[in-house]
């Protein structure tokens, strides 16, 4: 059985945390040490710890968490402009929490991020 995280008492409010958005599938808030203006973590509100552990059934919760960050990248101006959407894996990844989370980065030029 996976661990909890902090994430997952963000989704149950018992800690706060800036919450953009947030319905049966999915949250959305503001990373707590941003690296860009717009620095958006949107995660499924059921524990999946790594994209290693997504399975067909969580299908309707990744597509939602897609389609929510299109939203939000609109809400926040930078969809014009243009914006990048990560989700990290493990260690090699940099992955520091294990729920499941795509960071919508943009509000400036990120550059390349492969170099
Ligand atoms: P990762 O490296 O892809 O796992 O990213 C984890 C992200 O979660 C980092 O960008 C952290 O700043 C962010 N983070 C960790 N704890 C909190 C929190 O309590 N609220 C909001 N963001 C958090």
């Amino acid at each position: 059985m996976a661990e909890e995280t902090i994430f997952s008492k963000i989704i149950r409010r018992e800690i706060p945390a800036d919450i953009l958005y947030q319905d049966d599938l999915v949250t959305a808030f503001r990373d707590i040490t941003p690296k860009a203006p717009t620095h958006i973590l949107i995660i499924p509100n059921h524990l999946i710890p790594t994209a290693n552990d997504i399975k067909a059934s969580d299908e309707k919760a990744l597509g939602r968490m897609m389609s929510v960050a299109a939203k939000l990248a609109q809400e926040a101006g930078i969809a014009e402009d243009g914006y990048r959407l990560i989700m990290n894996c493990n260690e090699h990844g940099g992955q520091e929490v294990f729920h499941i989370h795509m960071h919508l980065l943009g509000g400036k030029p990120l550059g390349p991020m492969l170099s």
